[in-house]
């Protein structure tokens, strides 16, 4: 028989449940393109007033809720503020410069989080020379700071700082339950600084596919035309918003789960010999492991974890990245810590 492979890759791999697939199997549809599906409605409306924004939209990815985020906030030839290892920098393939035509400018944070000071050192004054700035994205949880999150103060007061510039404010919340789970408060207070805020519903929250952008009526109303734009205007889309109604109903309260799962493999890990993890950065559901390179590089590891059937990955030259989800429990979290013990001996 054919072994399970333990995936701590990411909480993207996280497979639909039962409930979500009789929900996409049962889903009302119609042409949403024309504003025609029900199901796409519901899962809007919900959304939106979970984060407690006027307007919410369905859209493909968060890459794609982080773009049409960007489009719809800024000019060609503007700045857009964010920190130095944000996703939307480092991850999305340069959307914001390729298609939004803006310029990056990035702020080295602490643990992902940018200080109102950082960030108005880094506005500059108005001059001839300067491109435009009009936006700051902030992400939370952080996801190469190690899952680490923004308190609703930190928010509020780099919101505070952007705005005295006249600036927008952006939330990449892909992991955004998560981070309120984290320091028990309601993703609505994560949200209510912000302009915009996107979220993932196909990362711990399980869903197979789909992510929320959430803004004002009139946002919404500008970002649903970006979004038709750039391919995003999806038909009888609601067999996959079912899913992401179970996600928002169902699926957000277990991710405390996944923290104390994350916790115990971080505190184990942190006992093995030639790895490190910073615990005072683990607050979700992401474990950062740095290896030391008298052992070998993270490369090796990831590769010598997948002989045993272990995924994991590669996050810089010497950090292996394991996340919890709710598709890995304490027995592979065992079986992780097990195998670890006997590659780094
Ligand atoms: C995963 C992720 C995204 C992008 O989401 P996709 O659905 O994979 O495009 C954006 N921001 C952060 C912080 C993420 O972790």
């Amino acid at each position: 028989m054919e072994m399970k492979k333990l995936d701590f890759r990411s909480d993207t791999v996280t497979m639909p449940t039962p409930e979500m697939r009789e929900a996409m199997y049962r889903a009302e549809v119609g042409d949403d393109v024309v504003g025609e599906d029900p199901t796409i409605q519901n899962l809007e409306h919900l959304a939106a007033e979970k984060v407690g924004k006027e307007a919410a939209l369905f859209v493909t990815s968060g890459t794609q809720g982080n773009l049409v985020a960007v489009l719809t906030h800024t000019k060609r030839g503007d700045e857009v503020l964010m920190e130095s290892e944000a996703h939307i920098y480092y991850y999305e393939v340069g959307g914001m410069a390729a298609l939004a035509g803006v310029i990056p400018r990035l702020i080295p944070g602490n643990a992902g989080v940018i200080t109102p000071d950082a960030l108005r050192k880094a506005l500059r004054g108005e001059n001839i020379h300067f491109p435009n700035p009009t936006l700051l994205c902030i992400e939370n949880s952080h996801n190469r700071a190690g899952g680490t999150i923004w308190t609703p103060e930190q928010i509020n007061d780099v919101a505070v700082a952007a705005r005295e510039r006249g600036l927008h404010v952006h939330m990449d919340g892909a992991r955004l339950f998560n981070a309120a789970i984290a320091q028990n408060c309601h993703v609505s207070e994560l949200a209510a600084p912000v302009d915009s805020v996107m979220f993932c519903l196909s990362k711990g929250l399980g869903a197979p596919v789909g992510s929320i952008l959430a803004g004002s009526t009139e946002f919404i109303k500008r970002a649903r035309k970006w979004r038709k734009m750039i391919g995003g205007g999806m038909r009888q889309a609601g067999i996959l918003a079912a899913a992401g109604i179970v996600s928002l109903k169902s699926m957000t309260e277990r991710l405390s789960d996944d923290h104390t799962l994350a916790l115990e493999i971080g505190r184990a890990l942190s006992s093995i010999q030639h790895l490190t993890v910073a615990l005072d950065r683990l607050k979700t559901n992401i474990v950062l492991a740095e290896v030391d390179p008298a052992w070998g590089t993270a490369e090796k590891l990831v590769k010598a974890l997948a002989t045993e059937e272990i995924l994991a990955s590669d996050f810089g030259p010497q950090t292996v990245r394991f996340v919890t989800h709710k598709d890995v429990g304490k027995v592979d979290a065992d079986k992780l810590v097990d195998a670890l013990k006997r590659l780094m001996n």
